[in-house]
């Protein structure tokens, strides 16, 4: 087993100093909520994110796990009590799992300081093999994406035969004791006509579903336009079916 080297070395930036305000926009909102992307790297190509011959950066300019782990700490000193480890997919980074430990020793609930939550967000192909040892580093959440149930249609989204993969990677996260949300994009023509079963299927395994409205992000060889399905849609046709309540739960970011 590998782990991080965690000690300061004089040629980094000092980000220990904390800022007595913490940091705060333009807007005078309290910056607390940190996204860290660890990779552009993937092992799908969801049709909607990237190319199937996708141009990744140079590894050279990628952060080391060490820098990451300086950069989180510099935030975490200046207010930031969230961190998201994001990617690209953040499980296929070698060693990731190092920075989870890490970063796990400054949660709250681990004895530390200032950081309330360490989440991912991931499409669990590799969870099956991660969950326990995420949850041993002290994560208790995690955001996956799944869009379909249904492999055919997995394989056309996300150009890979994964499904089973990804339904034993939610299994185990779950047998792990990680509280589950899933993140679907709804897209027209794809899965719209699935969306009410994914949230009956979600919601008797014991998890929380957001849906997504799918953006002109990144490059990719499809047309997204003939794909965009308004949320308003979706929530009408699902109010047909439930009773629909507003939450009050925040997740950090713009979901409601
Ligand atoms: N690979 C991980 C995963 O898929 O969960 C983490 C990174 S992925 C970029 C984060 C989220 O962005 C996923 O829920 C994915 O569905 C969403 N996403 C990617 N491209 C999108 C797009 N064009 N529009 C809307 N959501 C998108
Ligand atoms: Fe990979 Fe996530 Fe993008 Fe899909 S959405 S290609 S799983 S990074």
């Amino acid at each position: 087993m590998t782990s991080l080297n965690t000690s300061r070395t004089p040629d980094r930036i000092d980000l220990e100093a904390p800022t007595p305000t913490g940091m705060v926009d333009a807007f005078q909102r309290r910056i607390t909520y940190l996204r860290l992307s660890v990779t552009d790297r993937c092992d799908l190509r969801c049709t909607y994110c990237m190319p199937e011959r996708m141009t990744f950066l140079p590894r050279k300019e990628v952060l080391s796990l060490e820098e990451l782990y300086d950069l989180s700490t510099g935030f975490i000193a200046r207010g930031v009590t969230k961190i998201r480890i994001t990617g690209g997919e953040p499980l296929v980074r070698r060693d990731i799992i190092d920075l989870f430990r890490a970063l796990g020793r400054h949660l709250v609930s681990r004895g530390g300081k200032g950081l309330e939550e360490l989440t991912l967000t991931t499409n669990a192909t590799q969870l099956d093999r991660y969950a326990h040892d995420l949850a041993r580093a002290g994560v208790e959440r995690v955001n996956i994406s799944l869009d379909t149930l249904d492999s055919v249609k997995f394989e056309t989204l996300t150009r890979r035969d994964a499904l089973p993969q990804v339904l034993e990677g939610i299994a185990a996260a779950k047998d792990a004791g990680l509280r589950v949300k899933l993140n679907a994009v709804a897209l027209k023509g794809v899965n719209e006509d699935e969306i009410e079963d994914l949230i009956s299927w979600a919601h008797a395994d014991g998890h929380d579903v957001t849906l997504i409205e799918v953006m002109p992000l990144g490059d990719v060889e499809e047309e997204r336009l003939d794909q965009y399905l308004r949320l308003d849609t979706v929530r009408e046709r699902l109010e047909q079916r439930w009773t629909l309540t507003p939450t009050s739960a925040n997740t950090g970011g713009p979901a409601r």
